[in-house]
């Protein structure tokens, strides 16, 4: 049987194109290949309807209504770990199976996580401008502080956690974890003890959050419990921005609560995208916090991975086997 998929959104992805496109696996699973510039969303669904596997990024957002306009529609590979941009419930009422790439580099998003704690700690960005911009030779201002000794906060300890447990424990940190399930064996082979959330915020000087976006996570950390964290503490999200409640850390931020901030997510980026910053503008222009536009996982052995694992999801469907598909409810 023949399959064509479209793959939305490619216009950013190079010589990723190249590679989906000359791709013997898919050719030999019968598969033909297109590529939209577009995002496949409710305000913009493709003319031709003819295709019964979608390639979407996490920047689509395949709500109810998109998926009840395209008939041929069977199967949706996210090029992503995470799968909340995806309407599961409704994919399922339309039997549309939906496949997400589960592990791609989880120390990729780690690597970044430290990138944005250490271009914080150091202040990196301020010390570059001092030389680049201003074109001064001084270390005025720039008095950071060191890692090493500080307890580090891991919310989540899966797969990209458990990387930065490792990467804290390479600087030297004491490690603490909140988690709904605990791994023991990895917790007594590094050393760190699992605690309560109301723990983990007041005994941590950085905070890291890995754990996905659900509704037991949503504002997992709010305007109720942010007061528990450490005068002057830092906070790293590169899962999900609503698990953070933006004006709680907008606040935590200005009474000095928080002494920073280092965001790869927010809770607004499909707006922030469109051009909208009405809810992240003031966080944005913060000194003390740094915004990376969801750029955690985009490295190029990451990004080859991603593509690998969702040529092979989609083989695996054409064949009546899928893998890595995720829940449907
Ligand atoms: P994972 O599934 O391996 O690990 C998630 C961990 O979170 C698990 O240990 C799970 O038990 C825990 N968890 C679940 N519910 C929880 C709760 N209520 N409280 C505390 N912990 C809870 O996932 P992963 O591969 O480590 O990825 C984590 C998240 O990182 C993804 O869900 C995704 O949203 C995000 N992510 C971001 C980027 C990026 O580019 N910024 C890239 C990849 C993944």
């Amino acid at each position: 049987m023949n399959h064509k998929a479209i793959f939305f959104n490619f216009k950013y992805w190079g010589e990723g194109k190249d590679y989906v496109e000359s791709s013997e696996k898919l050719k030999k699973a019968g598969v033909e290949v297109v590529f939209s510039g577009e995002l496949l969303n409710k305000d913009s669904i493709p003319s031709e309807k003819d295709f019964d596997i979608a390639g979407v990024f996490m920047d689509s957002k395949v709500d109810a209504s998109t998926i009840s306009v395209l008939p041929e529609l069977k199967f949706i590979a996210t090029l992503s770990t995470g799968f909340d941009h995806i309407d599961l419930k409704a994919a399922a009422e339309r039997g549309v199976q939906v496949s997400s790439v589960p592990a791609y580099g989880e120390n990729t998003v780690a690597e970044f996580a430290f990138a944005l704690l250490l271009a914080l700690s150091r202040k990196i960005r301020e010390a570059s401008v001092r030389v680049k911009d201003e074109k001064k030779f001084s270390t005025d201002g720039l008095c950071g502080f060191d890692l090493a000794g500080k307890t580090l906060g891991v919310i989540g300890t899966g797969r990209i956690g458990k990387h930065a447990v490792r990467m804290g424990k390479g600087f030297g940190m004491k490690i603490v974890a909140y988690d709904v399930y605990h791994d023991d064996a990895f917790a007594k082979e590094m050393g760190y003890s699992y605690v309560s959330l109301e723990e983990i915020l007041a005994e941590s000087d950085v905070i890291t959050i890995h754990c996905p976006y659900l509704p037991s996570t949503h504002h997992l950390i709010n305007k109720n419990n942010i007061g528990l964290m450490k005068k002057g503490a830092y906070l790293i999200n590169t899962a999900r921005g609503a698990i953070v409640e933006t004006p709680a850390v907008i606040a935590a931020l200005k009474s000095g609560q928080l002494g920073g901030a280092g965001l790869d997510v927010l809770e607004e980026e499909a707006n922030m995208k469109a051009g909208d910053m009405s809810l992240d503008r003031e966080l944005v222009m913060m000194p003390n916090v740094i915004v990376t536009p969801h750029n955690a996982f985009n490295t190029k052995e990451a990004f080859q991975r991603i593509l690998e694992t969702t040529i092979d999801n989609i083989v695996a469907f054409t064949e009546g086997k899928p893998v890595n598909l995720v829940p449907n409810k």
